[in-house]
This record gives C-alpha cells, sequence and structure tokens, in this order.
C-alpha cells in the first residue's frame, strides 16, 4: 500500500497532488505522507501482539521533530546516536525512558545529558565506553543503565557501507568481549546491567540474518545468566529493509514472528525493543524536483533537475536506487532514456542512470523512498541552501522545516578583523 499515488493524471502523496505542493512551497523540496509514517509503524506495533516491546525509531533516519512527534503520540520509543538526537526526541514530545543510546564516539558530555535524562539504556560499544560511562554516571551521583551492543559476526547480505555487523566493523563489541565486559559491568557501583543489544545492518531483505544474529545473542543471555547476570530486555535493532526497486524483504509480521518463536524456542520469555528506521521512513517520503533542461550529447541524454547529491546523496554515497516518476501521468515529450541528473559540480551528482523517461524542462519528477536518509544527509555543497520539508495529512501540506535561506546558511561565518 502507497500512500503516493496518481489521481487526476498527478501523482499525489495522500489527497494532494505533488504540482500543487510544487506551487505553493517550490523545489527541490521534500515531501512526506504522515499516514505512511503511520501505518509502517503500527504494522510492526501490531506484528508483536501481546508480547512485550518497544519500537525505538531510529532517530537518525529522518529525525525532523514534526515526525518524531507523529510516533511519540503512537507511544513510540527512539533510538539515538547523539546528543542532538536526544534534544529533538524532548522537543518533541518523546519518552527518554524509551530511548536507547548507540553510537561508538559518545562524549563526556553527551553520555551525562543521556544519564541526567535518564534514558532507558546506554548502549555500549567497547570495553572503553564502560569505563567512561562509570565514571560519568559517578560524577553525578547516578547509575547509568546500559546495555552492550554485541556484534555476532553475521553477514546481513547488504550493501558494505551499511553492513555493521561483521567482525570487521567498528560497531559493538565482539562476543567474547562482551561476556566479560558483562562481568565487569556488574561489579561497577554506577552501572545497572539492563540488556543486551545487537544491529547488524541496513535494508536487509531476509529474515535469516536477523535470526542467526538472534542465536547469538540469546546463547550469549544463557551463559550470562549462568553467571548471575540477568538481562532484562533484548534489543535487537533495527535494519529490516524496503521496496526500492523491486526487493521482497520480510512483512512487519514475518520480521517480528520469526524474532518472537526464536526466543520461545529457547525458552526465553524477555521484553523486545527493535530500532528501525528505514523501515518506518523510506517510503514515507519523496524528493520533489524540477527539470531545468534537457542536454544530448553524443552518447547520453540529460535531464538536469533542480536537486542534487547535497539534497539527497544515497545515489552517490551507496550507489542508491531510487524510483523517479514523472509527476504527469501523461505527457507529450518523446520517451528517452536519461540520465538524471543534478546542479553539483561533481560527476557523481546523478539522483538515477538510464531512466526511461517522457520529460521537457519545467516538469516535475518525484525521486521516490527518500523518507528515510534523504533530508538528514543534505548539506550545503556548493552552497545550496537546504530544501524544506512538507508533511502530508490528509487533504492538508504542512510546512515542516523552511527552506533555508542564504542569511541563515551564512550566519556562522565571519570575516577577518
Ligand atoms: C542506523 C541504525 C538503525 C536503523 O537502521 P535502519 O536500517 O534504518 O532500520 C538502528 N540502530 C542503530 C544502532 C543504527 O545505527
Amino acid at each position: 500500500m502507497s500512500f503516493f499515488n496518481y489521481s487526476d493524471g498527478e501523482l499525489h502523496a495522500e489527497n494532494v497532488s505533488l504540482s500543487s505542493v510544487a506551487r505553493d512551497y517550490g523545489t527541490p523540496c521534500y515531501v512526506y505522507s504522515r499516514a505512511a509514517f503511520e501505518k509502517q509503524w503500527r504494522d510492526l506495533d501490531t506484528a508483536f501482539g501481546d508480547h512485550p516491546h518497544t519500537i525505538c525509531y531510529a532517530v537518525k533516519a529522518n529525525s525532523n521533530i514534526a515526525i518524531l512527534n507523529l510516533l511519540a503520540r503512537l507511544g513510540s520509543g527512539f533510538d539515538i546516536v547523539s546528543e542532538g538526537e536526544l534534544r529533538r526526541v524532548l522537543k518533541a514530545g518523546g519518552d527518554p525512558g524509551k530511548v536507547v543510546f548507540s553510537g561508538v564516539a559518545k562524549s563526556e558530555k553527551e553520555l551525562a545529558f543521556a544519564i541526567q535524562n535518564k534514558v532507558r539504556s546506554i548502549n555500549i560499544e567497547s570495553v572503553a565506553e564502560l569505563e567512561r560511562v562509570q565514571k560519568v554516571a559517578a560524577s553525578l551521583n547516578a547509575t547509568a543503565s546500559i546495555a552492550f551492543r554485541v556484534n555476532p559476526n553475521v553477514d546481513p547480505e547488504t550493501h558494505p557501507y551499511i553492513s555493521t555487523g561483521m567482525d570487521k566493523a567498528k560497531f559493538g563489541v565482539t562476543m567474547e568481549a562482551a561476556y566479560d565486559a558483562y562481568q565487569r559491568a556488574n561489579d561497577l557501583a554506577n552501572i545497572d546491567v539492563h540488556g543486551i543489544a545487537c544491529h547488524i545492518g541496513s535494508q536487509i531483505t531476509k529474515t535469516s540474518p536477523f535470526t542467526d544474529a538472534l542465536e547469538i545473542v540469546l546463547n550469549m543471555v544463557k551463559r550470562l545468566s549462568e553467571k548471575g547476570i540477568h538481562i532484562k530486555q533484548l534489543d535487537l535493532g533495527g535494519g529490516l529493509g524496503i521496496d526500492y526497486q523491486g526487493e521482497t524483504p520480510p512483512s512487519a509480521e514475518a520480521y517480528v514472528q520469526s524474532m518472537i518463536s526464536g526466543i520461545k524456542a529457547h525458552g526465553i520469555d524477555l521484553p523486545i525493543a527493535i530500532e528501525p528506521g528505514r523501515y518506518i521512513a523510506g517510503n514515507s517520503g519523496v524528493l520533489l524536483t524540477q527539470v531545468e533542461f534537457l542536454k544530448h550529447n553524443a552518447s547520453k541524454n540529460f535531464a538536469i533537475v533542480d536537486a542534487g547529491m547535497n539534497d539527497l546523496l544515497r545515489p552517490s554515497l551507496y550507489q542508491a536506487f531510487h524510483t523517479i516518476k514523472p509527476v504527469a501521468e501523461e505527457s507529450q515529450a518523446a520517451t528517452q532514456v536519461f540520465d538524471v541528473v543534478g546542479p553539483v559540480c561533481e560527476s557523481a551528482d546523478v539522483l538515477g542512470y538510464d531512466r526511461e523517461l517522457s520529460v521537457q524542462a519545467g516538469d516535475l519528477l518525484a525521486v521516490c523512498s527518500a523518507g528515510a536518509y534523504g533530508f538528514v544527509m543534505a548539506n550545503n555543497y556548493n552552497t545550496r541552501p537546504k530544501p524544506p520539508e512538507i508533511l502530508i495529512d490528509g487533504e492538508q501540506a504542512h510546512l515542516i522545516r523552511d527552506r533555508e535561506t542564504y542569511d541563515q546558511l551564512l550566519a556562522g561565518e565571519r570575516l577577518l578583523p
């Protein structure tokens, strides 16, 4: 089910035509569907049935406070990777008691802010970090609730840049190191051992990497319990993939049930947390852009658009594929094969290679599946202001972030005296 469909000859987000969004807010802009975000979140929530669980939405996928607020209203928790993300969650009305804090390089200042705000779990990614958490918690006369993010060394079979759970990754603690680190943590005065966490990668399209990782995590839970260390929560990370280009990832139901049956098979009945980002946000947004020019050379046709790699980095960074659709369903223009390229002075500034399109200058295009890792990776390369974000709710369009102005863009810079 998509919330971006053609009706009356035009692509719509819910009941609002994308051409009206372009008219009112200009291009390029990000356009999101409230109903899409909520449906994806609810599909996961429902799949758990009455099994105790927390859905900790991965803030980094799309961190606009309006989006975080929608999910907080549904009862969501959050997975954060920085103090900045925790500040967003708090501003959006999220419950810090449902926040898990991941990341390999949390500073003392970030840890102090998280401990003071009583996040549910600091997911520790190295033995050195454990000592830092103890030190910060002691200085605050507080107790830090922690998990170790373990690295089960399973191959998620995804792009190497979004594979995080193999031995060669910088993320997590190896299983053997974790076994010792839990015992050390158990002895520390200001540490409360709460859970165990893993996150093996992103855009995973099968259940087997998840269940393989789960087996390894459950073995650790058993070994720890023999040592008198009792884990209270299993945090199984994010990573559930979406359909960008005909992929067939497991449904929310199949994904969640595979985990619940995995733990039941071991006679372990612990609450589960998951950290989905892409699954909730990815297909809940598009990047709307306008064709500036068509250009033809001996071997290529280019559709040059007003959005570039600074607005949507994924194609350049990960060779990611995003479907590109014309907003107008019918066109008089001849169908040709185009590279859809942006204005940035880099040959890598390509949103899509070899796309069959009927377009002319002035036409609008929607770059699909841009709700996750889209705006959050936008930058000012080539001194291009960041695009606005618009959230569609039924018939209504809400501007949830202004287009950046040149004054804002230059505000922090200074001439020499
Ligand atoms: C990025 C990340 C996620 C979210 O991954 P998705 O593939 O978007 O679901 C979850 N947990 C951690 C620790 C992450 O770094």
